[in-house]
């Protein structure tokens, strides 16, 4: 038997519960689906939210854990740079995942946990592990980096960062987000995140490095303890690839059925600084609103969120894309010094720097590379 609903969700992290409750929101019946048993669970987050700016701050107001007033850059582990812009909060993100999920239940989306989408046929059939079908008017891949609903469409992201973070005690309190940029983090940057009385302490790579991903981070953690700001016991263990190739093309079709893409699924997470919270709970709402407005017979409807994703994302994402790839480059190389370090992290007026033709006109090009 197959079930049929007007949305499909796939993937309930902060895109996918963002989406179902925009669909519902907007008079669609939607399903929603989830391999994980529990909204959020597990973490795979340093759990930073930048501050996000027109996206609802509830469900980031009932996960708050700490605020954070500043960015301090360390390069080699020397202090570099100190910026009290990019402020943002420490957020509990299980708690976070599960309250977006709450919230879009509440609004009549039917979430299903712990079912796995096995397939996505060529005429949009979904099929799950428990052997049910089911069939949309529209489906809304929200299923992060390695999305089954990209790769069933063609787009799967080019290019992947594998990360590993320890969560271990914070001795010293702190409301910086703590950078650390370094030739032997290829092709990434390691974190101190306070969080209360703990740490995120992570760290990113690109994935032809990944095999430096546990000595790097060892070495980082003893560091950390020899200077007295972390303890050596560590309460849990987390990793998780991050999208750092830029957008996709965010829609299309199967059969009749439209497809859209939104957040990680869509390589919206910013490449350089790997952040892709607010993108994931912007383009959700977006696609669930785009979903709900095809259905209701809106033709543009598609074309639109494309679009607004285009506007709303574009020049820092090809930014972001220009800059890591000029990192990355170097690796190849002699390896990055600490000049092209500073160009390729968001801190330094380098980052900004305007290249030698304007961005907007090197946008597609970059971003097609
Ligand atoms: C270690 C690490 C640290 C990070 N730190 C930060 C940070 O501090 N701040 C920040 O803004 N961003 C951070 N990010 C990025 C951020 O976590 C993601 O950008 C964000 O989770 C994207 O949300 P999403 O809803 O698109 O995807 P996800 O949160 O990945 O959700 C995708 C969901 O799809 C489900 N799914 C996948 N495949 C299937 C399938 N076949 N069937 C059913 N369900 C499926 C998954 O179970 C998952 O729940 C970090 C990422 C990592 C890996």
């Amino acid at each position: 038997m197959i079930e049929a609903c007007d949305v499909a969700v796939i993937g309930l992290g902060p895109a996918g519960s963002s989406a179902a409750l925009a669909a519902a929101k907007g008079g669609a019946r939607v399903i929603g689906l989830d391999r994980k048993k529990k909204a959020g669970v597990p973490v795979q987050c340093a759990e930073f939210v930048p501050m996000m700016l027109g996206v609802d701050s509830g469900p980031v107001d009932s996960a708050f854990v700490q605020t954070i007033m500043a960015m301090e850059s360390f390069i080699d582990n020397r202090h570099d740079r100190h910026n009290d812009d990019f402020r943002g909060r420490m957020i509990d993100r299980a708690a976070f995942d599960r309250e977006l999920a709450a919230r879009a239940t509440a609004s009549g989306a039917d979430l299903r946990f712990g079912v796995q989408v096995e397939e996505i046929a060529a005429d949009g059939t979904i099929r799950l592990n428990d052997g049910t079908q089911i069939k949309a008017k529209v489906i809304v891949g929200a299923d992060g980096p390695r999305s089954r609903v990209g790769a069933a469409v063609g787009q799967g992201n080019s290019a992947i960062v594998e990360t590993r973070q320890a969560s271990v005690p914070l001795l010293r309190p702190s409301e910086s987000t703590d950078i650390y940029l370094s030739a032997s983090i290829a092709g990434g940057y390691a974190w101190v995140f306070p969080k209360g009385d703990v740490a995120n302490v992570g760290l990113g790579v690109d994935r032809r490095w990944k095999n430096r991903l546990k000595p790097e981070l060892e070495s980082l953690l003893d560091w950390l303890a020899e200077q007295g700001q972390v303890g050596r016991e560590v309460f849990r263990y987390t990793g998780g690839a991050i999208p750092v190739g830029g957008p996709v093309k965010s829609t299309a079709a199967l059969g009749e059925v439209l497809v859209l893409l939104a957040g990680d699924a869509a390589g919206l997470t910013n490449p350089v600084t790997g952040a892709g919270i607010p993108a994931a709970c912007h383009s959700g709402r977006m696609a669930g609103e785009a979903a709900a407005a095809h259905v209701a017979g809106d033709g543009d409807a598609a074309e639109d969120y494309a679009e607004e994703l285009d506007e709303l994302f574009g020049a820092s994402l090809a930014r972001a894309v220009m800059r890591r790839r000029q990192l990355v480059d170097l690796y190849r190389a002699d390896g990055p010094n600490d000049d092209n370090l500073r160009q390729g992290w968001i801190a330094y007026p380098a980052y900004w720097a305007r290249e030698n033709s304007d961005d907007g006109e090197r946008r597609d090009e970059l971003l097609e590379a």
